[in-house]
């Protein structure tokens, strides 16, 4: 497992969950198929980057919070924000990955990904 000395961010909104043959191409700003590979994106894709520390674990944890609200996930009645951030933050304190892809009451499909960095045999997109 890796455990993050940051976390960087991604975001994507779409109208549906992207097929695999886009998702395989790091060029585009759809989740691919592996959360690492995340990471292979150009550094332009990330949204955010946050330390594994107090304040950084804070502020990615309102990261994910702010897009639970802004596309609030279809299932949402039956598994509200509130207890999709306890497993946020139960991973963020792990120094995990976070991952989201779900529909939004508004029919379109929204993926939030916090990736745990450095990762083995991926490097960091910033280089560090
Ligand atoms: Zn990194």
């Amino acid at each position: 497992m890796n455990v993050a000395e940051h976390w960087h961010a991604f975001e994507y909104v779409g109208h549906e969950r992207p097929a695999d043959s886009l998702r395989v191409d790091p060029t585009n700003p759809t989740p691919p198929l592996e959360i690492g590979h995340w990471l292979r994106k150009p550094a332009r894709h990330v949204a955010e980057t946050f330390t594994n520390d107090d304040a950084g674990r804070k502020e990615a944890s309102e990261w994910m919070r702010q897009g639970g609200e802004e596309h609030a996930p279809a299932d949402g009645d039956s598994f509200p924000l509130d207890a999709r951030m306890t497993y946020v933050n139960d991973d963020l304190q792990r120094g995990a990955d976070v991952i989201w892809g779900y529909y939004t009451k508004k029919q379109r499909y929204h993926s939030r990904a916090l990736v745990a960095c450095p990762r083995e045999g991926i490097s960091c997109p910033y280089g560090r």
